[in-house]
């Protein structure tokens, strides 16, 4: 994205397309850079924006994980 928007956007929102929704959204508009006077879109705030799938699995999987660790002290605590 190579979007420039002015800086009087920043913190107000602007339409964007967001591709985990694949179609235009509304953005936040975030500063280019720490003392920039540019804005871009920021992050998708569309209600219907679905939070990334790899963060999601990789939450789930520790979660997983953790579960076993506590139902399998045996399993796991051969180190100690
Ligand atoms: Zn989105």
């Amino acid at each position: 994205m190579s979007e420039h928007l002015s800086g009087q956007a920043i913190g107000q929102t602007c339409t964007s397309w967001c591709h985990s929704c694949r179609r235009f959204t509304i953005h936040r508009v975030d500063r280019v850079a720490v003392g920039s006077h540019a804005g871009k879109p920021g992050p998708c705030l569309d209600p219907g924006h679905a939070p990334k799938p790899e963060v999601t699995k990789q939450q789930q999987r520790r979660r997983i994980e953790q579960r076993r660790r506590e139902m399998n002290p045996l399993l796991f605590g051969h180190h100690l």
